[in-house]
């Protein structure tokens, strides 16, 4: 009977596949430095102190480090202007030996991210957040960056051997971050691309798993703990979950632990293959962060 409930989906292991990448990136970026003489460089900006900002920040620093890059984190107080900020940004937009520029979202109410977004140069823009790189990625052509997390998605289903031209791809959320970009991604007549793609939002209503359940390829990105039901998905769809949120959970130590946008005890029995939270699409974000840095030091110094 293809209904048995012993049926478990294969475990898409983002963290190996990620781990893959980062010893290549560190193959290439010896490779860049023995050429140029230079490292690849990233430059993290930090206002305030937000702890979660704070160990995204040194978690990405950890990785660049091991993959031979250097970088540096500058911290400034909650309390520095606008005027101020622009004015950093600016400084290190023409050090020609800063190849990256991530500034650390989200920042206190009295700035503009869209300002501070806008003032970082593209070709730093390694989050491809500014609006040139947003109209690239749209157009699909030129020298552009995507956001790390949807580049990552796009990866590691590539790397893992998953179909996705011609399959329809259903994206739970359509932030800036996440959703629209990894769209643009899926929908571009490209390698590990092509797909038939569906946007669902908040005002799919009570209509949301009639959608989900038409995916082939479904990816949750709505920051919704166990959103996704095992009634949402058709029996041997791909799951990409995207999602981390963190739920009390009195076992630990912490007493929290981090969880998906997926109900994933119950949805591994009628998916094909899922993501695990963590260990999924999170390890990929960070290596993306890696490969752009090294594309923009490429882009930069070697003809
Ligand atoms: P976001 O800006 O809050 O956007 C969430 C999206 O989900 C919105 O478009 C929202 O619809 C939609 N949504 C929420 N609840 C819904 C529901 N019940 N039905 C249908 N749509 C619903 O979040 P985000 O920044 O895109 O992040 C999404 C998740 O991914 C979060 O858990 C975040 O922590 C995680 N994330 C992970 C990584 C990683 O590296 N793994 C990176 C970035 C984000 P509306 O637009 O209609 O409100």
């Amino acid at each position: 009977m293809t209904d048995s409930p012993i049926n478990i989906a294969r475990i898409i292991d983002g963290k190996a596949i990620a781990a893959k990448i980062r010893a290549e990136i560190k193959t290439e970026a010896e490779a860049f430095t023995k050429t140029t003489g230079i490292k690849p460089r990233i430059v993290f900006i930090l206002v305030g102190n937000n702890p979660a900002s704070e160990i995204y920040v040194r978690n990405k620093g950890l990785s660049t480090e091991e993959a031979g890059f250097s970088h540096e984190t500058l911290r400034f107080a909650e309390t520095i202007s606008e005027k101020d900020l622009l004015h950093e940004i600016a400084k290190l937009n023409a050090d020609p030996l800063t190849h990256a520029l991530l500034c650390q979202m989200p920042l206190p109410k009295h700035i503009s991210e869209e300002r501070v977004i806008e003032a970082i140069d593209p070709a730093k823009d390694i989050d491809g957040f500014h609006p040139e790189n947003v109209g690239r990625l749209s157009i699909g052509k030129g020298n552009y960056f995507a956001p790390c997390t949807p580049q990552g998605v796009v990866e590691m289903m590539l790397r893992d051997n998953i179909e996705v031209s011609g399959k329809h791809v259903v994206i739970v959320g359509r932030s800036n971050i996440v959703g629209k970009p990894l769209a643009a991604l899926l929908v571009q007549k490209a390698k590990g691309a092509n797909a038939i793609v569906t946007l669902a939002h908040t005002g799919a209503g009570n209509r949301l798993a009639e959608f989900t359940r038409s995916a082939d390829i479904l990816i949750a990105a709505m920051g919704v703990a166990h959103a996704i039901k095992a009634d949402m998905v058709q029996r041997g769809a791909v799951v990409i979950d995207v999602g981390q949120n963190v739920i009390p959970d009195a076992a630990k130590k912490s007493g929290t632990r981090l969880v998906g946008d997926v109900d994933y005890d119950a949805v591994k029995h009628v998916a094909s293959a899922i993501t695990p939270v963590p260990g999924g699409v999170g390890p990929m974000t960070i290596a993306m962060v890696l490969r752009n840095t090294l594309t923009a030091a490429q882009r930069m110094h070697v003809r």
